[in-house]
């Protein structure tokens, strides 16, 4: 007992001792930690630019829709397709409106066996030895529509796990679809995000956090839920587009995109629109208007712009 007491005096004392210290301490310790973060940011910045400026990193929907998707990405090191749902000819003249030449294609990432996402796939392997990108359950599925891929072209990733390309880091995310292992892609560069999320029926709050805090979103706005219902499209297909494995409406990018969006200059491009179910006049305003009545002022704190279906649309270089 009296020991335990006199432990714990002798502690207390040593520690009343050395109260003073925290009188100078912090002025001493924020001074070192200014100076020290100071060199690490020059070290950092000075190890950014080597090799010349950076360009960043470019994006650009090809054409997204209902009859075929195509992404484009491109930093200084890669240039990379996302899905390929066209013929190779379509492809090649839609790489070449915005001055690629398709030989440049480091990889094709497949987001789901769908043939609006595979038609050109196969063929732009074949013709320029692309590697394409897939995992397994795609890969199956995909094996018998696209054709013979050369087995070293063959690569397989996990879902959910973050794999590199280049000076990219690229995390593909599970989305609800009628598909085998449908994904969505997130590319990282530096500091730079970019979200592709098209053909999922469902968002849910996993995918939400996923998404949350890129610089640039490509979003689903497929369906007018009313045009859908009034249709002529039958009474199957209807159902299998308004399931939770088959196409986000405009409202439901719409109330996606209110959670996800800061209003810190994101850019929000609007993708697979439906040809028989939608208007992209309608899409434009129906995101708008919901976006906007919560606080979000289009063309200023975000902008807000289209994809086609048979163009490709603006370069972004974020
Ligand atoms: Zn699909
Ligand atoms: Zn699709």
């Amino acid at each position: 007992m009296w020991e335990n007491t006199y432990i714990k005096r002798k502690v207390f004392r040593r520690f009343t001792h050395i109260k003073v210290i925290p009188i100078h301490f912090p002025f001493i310790s924020s001074f070192f930690m200014v100076f020290f973060s100071s060199i690490l940011y020059n070290i950092f910045i000075i190890k950014l630019n080597i090799g010349g400026v950076d360009m960043g990193i470019k994006f650009c929907s090809l054409s997204s829709g209902s009859s075929g998707n195509c992404q484009y990405v491109e930093t200084d090191r890669i240039k990379i397709l996302i899905d390929s749902g066209f013929s190779g000819k379509k492809i090649e003249s839609l790489l070449s409106s915005i001055n690629v030449n398709p030989s440049e294609i480091d990889y094709i990432l497949v987001t789901h066996e769908h043939i609006d996402h595979i038609k050109g796939v196969g063929v732009l392997s074949r013709k320029y030895d692309i590697p394409i990108f897939a995992n397994e359950k795609t890969w199956i599925s995909m094996e018998k529509l696209i054709g013979n891929v050369e087995e070293k072209n063959i690569k397989i990733f996990q879902s959910e796990e973050d794999f590199e390309l280049g000076d990219l880091a690229i995390y593909p995310f599970k989305i609800f679809h009628d598909a085998a292992e449908p994904v969505g892609y997130i590319f990282y560069h530096k500091r730079t995000k970019i979200s592709i999320m098209t053909d999922t029926g469902w968002v849910n709050d996993n995918m939400k956090n996923t998404i949350r805090g890129s610089s640039l979103y490509l979003i689903e706005s497929n369906h007018d839920i009313q045009m859908l219902k009034e249709g002529s499209y039958p009474w199957y297909l209807k159902q299998r587009i308004l399931s939770t494995k088959g196409h986000l409406s405009n409202l439901d990018a719409a109330r996606t995109l209110i959670e996800v969006l800061m209003g810190n200059g994101e850019i929000v491009l609007l993708g697979h629109l439906s040809k028989e179910n939608n208007r992209p006049e309608l899409a434009y305003d129906t995101v708008r208007e919901h976006i906007e009545e919560y606080g979000f002022s289009v063309n200023k704190n975000i902008t807000l712009d289209l994809t086609y279906r048979d163009k490709a649309g603006k370069v972004y270089i974020l």
